[in-house]
């Protein structure tokens, strides 16, 4: 086995480094060397536009022509990046001769350093190699762990890096500093940072390295959209929360697969309301937990299936924990109608069938009253109910009799995009009839509209849509039915 490379993270500010090349690979080697504050020299016959434009305002210097080896004149460092094997070897060669270490873009074998693939945070950076092996790996490493990290860490690095003397000043023994920045790490600094609440994070900083916060840290809430249930729509904000959370309170709603994400040791308690409990208390009970498990000083996520804006009683929530001087975040979550829209391949707002998209539920206190039917029955607009499974025949009759026609497709979509999905369509005047011959379940949603038939035509995930095909059928048993 061979040695393993020696890494290091070299002060390149106000040295010369020498690149050889000018089209786009040499760019982005001279771009990265410019933000680390080289003078780059960039020697080829000709410069692609970016570069060039770099020469002509001063920023690189530029040898025009093919290598000589005086190019490496001063320089600490050189890259050689030409698609010509032979300029390659020589600038090799030279720079062995010179002691410059040589980058060759992709030829481990002629280099004598190599780049790794980073993911930078401000001051911090990681950096990959795989020895100049394998840096398809190494690149597909980076991808991961850009997820994995937040951008505030490069805030956190840097306030620490600020406070530093003050720190070593006040906290000398290690044992003491690294409870300090266990608890830095653990408490809200870093979401307050993530909130760009910069003065907040530093007044908080201050007091847990006063002592006087720290010992009983007060938690936080991030209230946190899951998404209609396939994991893959989470967001990464989303996603680093539920690696880092203490207590997950969810809801029915919110899918296995999404829940199987959480830290492994995180506690798992589910707060979905029953159908036909008292949802007032069951809501009251929420607010208690939140509240009780942030003042215990953990890290909360309240987790809710789709948005949790939408029709998810989230703001309630935080008025609750508002009421009781609880910090909280909020990171958005795709909601069931946009979800469904793309897993049914129903174009929400086509432009040829419709103007505006409205979520609606049908279900809310009084909502029957307070809803605009003759606005609901316009054409050209799509109409997204949640929660309307039970409701399906008062929103036909209400729909109708204000003028919607009764040919108006729509498409029932059930479980969206969870493996289970499937999608009903049909026309407004058979609604309840065919949710009921398919034996509609929750969750499920109606879009009601003209952008409903492209169904038909644009339907990707999982069965085609259930209708069409099946109307013969469905009309006879209609007919039996009647
Ligand atoms: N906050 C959620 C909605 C909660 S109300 C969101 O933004 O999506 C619950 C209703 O949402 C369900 O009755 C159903 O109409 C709809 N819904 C949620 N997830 C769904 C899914 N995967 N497929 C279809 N409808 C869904």
């Amino acid at each position: 086995m061979t040695a393993p490379l020696f890494p290091l993270f070299a002060d390149l500010r106000g040295r010369t480094v020498l690149v050889v090349g000018g089209g786009a690979v040499a760019r982005r080697k001279v771009a990265a060397l410019l933000d680390a504050g080289a003078q780059v020299r960039v020697g080829a016959p000709e410069l692609e536009p970016t570069l060039s434009e770099w020469a002509s305002s001063g920023r690189i210097e530029y040898v025009p022509g093919v290598f000589e080896p005086a190019w490496f004149d001063g320089a600490w460092l050189a890259i050689a990046a030409t698609d010509d094997a032979a300029s390659n070897r020589a600038v090799a060669s030279i720079g062995e001769e010179r002691r410059v270490f040589v980058n060759v873009v992709d030829d481990a074998e002629l280099s004598s350093f190599q780049v790794p693939a980073r993911v930078e945070r401000g001051p911090l950076q990681i950096a990959i190699s795989s020895g100049g092996g394998a840096p398809m790996l190494a690149r597909h490493l980076r991808e991961q762990l850009e997820t994995q990290f937040d951008e505030s860490l490069g805030a956190l690095a840097g306030l620490l890096t600020r406070e530093r003397a003050r720190i070593r000043a006040r906290l000398p023994g290690l044992q003491a500093r690294r409870r300090f920045f266990e608890r830095v790490l653990a408490g809200p600094i870093p979401s307050l940072l993530r909130a760009g609440d910069q003065a907040a994070a530093e007044r908080e900083f201050d007091a847990v390295l006063g002592g006087g916060r720290g010992e009983n840290p007060v938690g936080r809430v991030a209230l946190v959209g899951a998404g209609p249930g396939d994991p893959g729509l989470l967001t990464l904000r989303a996603l680093r929360l539920l690696s880092e959370a203490d207590v997950i309170l969810h809801d029915r709603l919110v899918s296995p697969e999404v829940l199987a994400l959480a830290r492994r040791d995180a506690e798992l308690v589910e707060v979905g309301k029953q159908v036909g409990g008292d949802h007032n208390a069951t809501q009251e009970r929420i607010h208690t937990l939140l509240v009780d498990y942030a003042r215990a000083g953990k890290r909360v996520v309240r987790l809710k299936g789709g948005d949790s804006f939408v029709f998810g009683r989230g703001g309630e929530e935080l008025e609750a924990l508002h009421a009781r001087g609880i910090e909280f975040e909020v990171v958005p979550g795709i909601t069931a109608a946009l979800a469904c829209g793309a897993y049914a391949g129903i174009p929400l707002t086509h432009r040829e069938h419709a103007q505006s998209v409205r979520f609606i539920t049908a279900h809310c206190k009084d909502s029957d009253d307070t809803l605009d039917w003759a606005a609901l029955a316009q054409e050209r607009q799509t109409l997204a109910f949640y929660m309307g499974v039970a409701g399906l025949e008062k929103i036909r009759d209400r729909l109708i009799a204000h003028g919607r026609a009764p040919g108006t497709p729509f498409a029932i979509v059930e479980n969206g995009s969870r493996p289970e999905q499937r999608v009903i369509v049909g026309t407004l005047a058979e609604l309840p009839e065919l949710a009921r011959l398919h034996s509609v379940r929750s969750p499920a949603l109606l879009i009601l509209g003209e952008v409903a038939a492209l169904a038909g035509k644009l339907h990707w995930f999982g069965a085609a849509p259930l209708g069409a095909a099946s109307t013969a059928i469905a009309h006879e048993d209609l007919a039996q039915a009647a």
